[in-house]
């Protein structure tokens, strides 16, 4: 390894681009200037857009454009040890790729220093939102990502000639009653059929409608992009190298599908639906959530029961199937501290589009 006049690395032995992209990627290295791109495997070309970010291009012409994407939080580290052994087995060619593929590893700073973020949360950074930022080390990636993200799909067929898919990658904070569950941005359609029989495909259990735009990365690439884009919550975060890896194999074996193009595991059952109906925002420092610290995700409320205050305001459970997700009173004020959602399987997957 040599270092440079701008303090990066380059690096010219292992752990190499292709063969170990985490470690090659924490270490701040950058490929020598020959081998930032050029042909693996089954002539399979592959290009290193800049820190945690690569791209494949099949010989063959491609039959999707997919952006897999891990990292976004530092400290979710089973699915970037997932992505990494991906790219490896693609570079080799244990992995047959048939679509153009781009690859994120999202907050290499917070990876590096095992936290979620660094300043501000780089999921809801996206869409524009940091450009409201003064400073903090999530503004620039949020725009470096947006930018490689663009110049991918402004690169790819349209979207109703070759289909766009991102697939980005997390783990959650808490327990769930459905362990591995999706989340889908808001787009204003139904999820499209491809895109619920991919997430059975993954064994997710469950999956969450927006029912308004955020501005996390999903967001960015479903409405910018028209993109089949889902959030995946693939159970605990642990430290990298302690996580065991088979617990996510449903994901991983559907992942490696969606790139090779090959139909894997059943598409049933579908998931169970549920959509958001109604949000808890902290007001001010007064605010108190009535649940348990460690409430898992998904926990059905009780009609009647008050879950939160905040000075004069109450949320009270008005119905009787009301689920939460997501609490945390500890976020700043104006901010979501849970979200309320309900089951809505039957009529979501009657307003599904067949064949989409
Ligand atoms: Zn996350």
């Amino acid at each position: 390894m040599t270092s440079n006049a701008d303090g990066t690395r380059t690096m010219t032995d292992a752990p190499g681009l292709l063969t170990d992209f985490l470690s090659f990627s924490l270490a701040d290295a950058r490929p020598v200037a020959d081998r930032a791109g050029g042909e693996c495997a089954h002539g399979v070309r592959y290009q290193w857009l800049g820190a945690g970010l690569l791209q494949f291009e099949p010989e063959a012409k491609p039959v999707a454009s997919v952006v897999v994407s891990a990292g976004v939080h530092g400290d979710e580290t089973a699915p970037i040890e997932l992505v990494s052994r991906m790219v490896a087995d693609i570079a080799c060619g244990a992995l047959p790729l048939a679509c153009r593929l781009l690859v994120v590893l999202g907050n290499i700073g917070a990876m590096r220093a095992a936290c979620r973020y660094l300043d501000d949360d780089l999921n809801r950074l996206f869409c524009g939102a940091h450009a409201r930022l003064h400073g903090g080390s999530e503004k620039a990636r949020a725009a470096t990502l947006e930018a490689a993200t663009a110049r991918f799909f402004a690169q790819a067929a349209p979207a109703d000639a070759a289909p766009r898919w991102h697939i980005d990658m997390h783990t959650a904070i808490r327990a769930s009653v459905f362990e591995q569950f999706a989340l889908l941005p808001h787009t204003g359609r139904a999820p499209a059929d491809a895109m619920l029989e991919w997430l059975a495909r993954a064994r997710i259990a469950a999956i969450l409608l927006h029912t308004a735009a955020g501005t996390t990365y999903t967001q960015f690439t479903a409405q910018t992009y028209e993109a089949m884009a889902c959030t995946l919550e693939l159970g605990k975060v642990r430290p990298f190298g302690q996580n065991d890896l088979s617990h996510f194999d449903a994901a991983d074996r559907a992942v490696r599908s969606l790139v090779a193009n090959v139909a894997s595991g059943s598409a049933t059952p579908m998931p169970r639906v549920f959509t958001v109906v109604d949000q808890i925002t902290k007001r001010t420092d007064a605010f108190e959530l009535a649940l348990a610290s460690d409430v898992p995700n998904f926990t059905v409320l009780a009609k009647g029961q008050e879950v939160a205050r905040d000075g004069d305001y109450r949320y009270i459970v008005t119905r009787g199937d009301e689920r939460i997700v997501f609490p945390n009173p500890s976020v700043k004020p104006g901010l979501r501290a849970g979200l309320i959602v309900v089951e809505t399987t039957a009529e979501t997957l009657a307003r599904t589009p067949r064949g989409s």
